[in-house]
């Protein structure tokens, strides 16, 4: 596997992940993550790192949570502005 597609697949990798990418591009990328374990990897890290913050988005705190900690903070910190 030459350098160049590596660096190719690896400069590509957030757009490919996202499905931004052409699908001429789409379809040589994945034809050279079949062949090349490093890459690979290196892709199903960033999917896996995605996947975790999606959900972590999902977990963020709802508006009324955000109130009560809010309030909590006034009462018990004297420099906290509302
Ligand atoms: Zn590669």
């Amino acid at each position: 596997m030459s350098k160049h597609s590596c660096e190719d697949a690896v400069a590509h990798v957030y757009s490919y992940l996202d499905g931004e990418l052409g699908r001429i591009k789409t379809t040589r990328i994945r034809r050279h993550l079949r062949k090349c374990p490093p890459c690979m990897g290196a892709f199903s890290f960033e999917d896996r790192l995605k996947m975790i913050v999606r959900e972590r988005v999902r977990e963020e705190p709802r508006p009324e949570v955000i109130d009560r900690l809010r309030s909590f903070l006034a009462e018990n910190e004297p420099g906290f502005e509302k």
